[in-house]
């Protein structure tokens, strides 16, 4: 349990006072366990996904994306196995209060977590968590679709239409970012755990490996990978741990599998898993070999690499790792990549029109290239601090100087450039501004 001021409950309610993050549904009496970004955190999470998308599906020459439907034909969920008892997960129910929890999260010898009864648990049975829907006016069994539980099998049904038209060879891997659903049996954790979600997921696909040592090397370099990713999303390292799953663990695909576990407030939880699928996935969707090698003319089921991650769990460890408290302010140390707002741009005084007019030439001509925040209201202090605690690592005041009014004529045309992380100020000729900016955001 955290407490009443504890991390999670400060970020919890800073996302919400500062438009990151909005219960669900708030109108209308909320929608349990649901969420809505705000202006701010659809930057967050707009930021957070292009950051993986440029690192991995451009940078990459090695990989390409795609973009499949959410619903697909069902029988992809038969022939996955997500539709059999691999994809459930043990529910059972308090006979007292009915309330309902994972029998693998919880001990059921231990009174109900809920209303405190003793032994009044019911036997688990398993539950299948794919998100169930019908396509067109009847709703009749011909017409059942799902909502896909991950984005995984898109990429899996296309990978002879991406062979195709990319003329790929193995090792080579496939990227897609979107939406998936699953019916969780106890979502919470504010963003943690949510039956409306998004996953960035890779496969990388390579030759059946010939000896163990061929896709653990794979599996490594994957392992580095994330790694990577991790530092360069800005969350901390020393609070994510690799966890081995055991064999009766895995997903029912997966030969091996490690999840990045972060601390986050509630506990140690899975951030990230890295699995490997085998051929289980292109051999169950191909009755032929779907590649054939050039140089051999063999032909063969590829096996696959699956590094997946989740969008939210990502954007909640960024914020629990950025959050600062430093001498009664409170600070995002966001990557400044990452950050909703790059600069924040401010007359010095709001009731002086040639400062206002100044400032907002200056302001118009950095938004036509990024993300930049406008503040005329209250001093300078406070809105600085009210730029600290949304994580722009810039603030750019035009003052009397800038004008000529005042200083020397050196100081003419340029503005204060002060840094969110240690308050330190410098000059900046505002016509290098936006240079000054793009090498310290990009570098
Ligand atoms: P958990 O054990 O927490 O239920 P999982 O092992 O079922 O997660 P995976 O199937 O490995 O999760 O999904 C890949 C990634 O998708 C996870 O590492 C996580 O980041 C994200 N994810 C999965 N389920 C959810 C969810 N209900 N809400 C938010 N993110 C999720």
């Amino acid at each position: 349990m955290t407490s009443a001021n504890g991390p999670m409950e400060k970020i919890v309610s800073l996302a919400k006072r500062r438009g990151f993050v909005f219960p669900g549904s708030e109108l209308y009496g909320g929608l349990a366990n649901s969420w809505d970004y705000g202006p701010l955190g659809v930057e967050l999470k707009n930021n957070i996904k292009r950051a993986w998308w440029e690192r991995f599906a451009e940078r990459r020459d090695d990989m390409v994306g795609l973009d499949s439907g959410i619903v697909l034909n069902p029988r992809v969920w038969e022939v996955s196995g997500h539709l059999s008892a691999g994809f459930a997960d043990p529910l059972v129910e308090c006979k007292h209060c009915h309330t309902r929890f994972r029998a693998d999260q919880i001990d059921v010898s231990k009174p109900c977590g809920n209303c405190g009864a003793k032994g009044a648990f019911t036997e688990a049975r398993m539950f299948n968590l794919m998100l169930k829907t019908f396509l067109g006016p009847a709703e009749e069994q011909a017409n059942v679709a799902y909502f896909r539980p991950e984005t995984a099998q898109g990429i899996f049904i296309n990978f002879k239409n991406i062979l195709d038209t990319s003329r790929r060879q193995l090792p080579f891997g496939v990227a897609q970012a979107g939406k998936a659903f699953r019916n969780e049996i106890t979502p919470g954790n504010f963003i943690f755990r949510t039956r409306e979600f998004e996953q960035m997921e890779i496969e990388y696909f390579i030759p059946p490996p010939a000896r163990e040592e061929d896709w653990n090397d794979y599996f490594e370099e994957w392992r580095k990978a994330m790694r990577e990713w991790i530092r360069e999303a800005g969350i901390d390292e020393s609070r994510v741990h690799e966890a081995e799953i055991g064999e009766g663990e895995r997903a029912h695909y997966s030969r091996r599998t490690i999840d990045f576990e972060f601390e986050y407030p509630f506990g140690r939880k899975e951030l990230y898993g890295l699995a490997y699928r085998g051929d289980f996935d292109l051999r169950n969707h191909f009755k032929e070999p779907p590649y054939r090698d050039a140089q051999t003319g063999e032909a063969f089921w590829p096996h696959v690499i699956e590094p997946s991650l989740g969008v939210e769990r990502t954007f909640l460890a960024v914020l629990l790792s950025s959050y600062a408290e430093d001498g009664g302010r409170v600070v995002l140390k966001l990557p400044p990549k990452l950050a909703p707002y790059k600069a924040a741009v401010f007359p010095l005084l709001s009731n002086k029109p040639a400062l206002v007019a100044k400032a907002r030439e200056i302001y118009d001509a950095l938004r036509a290239r990024f993300m930049v925040a406008w503040d005329d209201r209250g001093n300078i202090g406070k809105r600085y601090y009210a730029q600290d605690e949304i994580g722009t690592p810039y603030c750019i005041t035009v003052d009397f100087d800038t004008l000529g009014e005042e200083g020397g004529a050196d100081l003419k045309d340029t503005v204060t450039v002060r840094r969110r992380d240690t308050g330190a100020q410098e000059r900046v000729r505002a016509d290098k501004l936006a240079e000054f900016l793009h090498a310290a955001i990009y570098r």
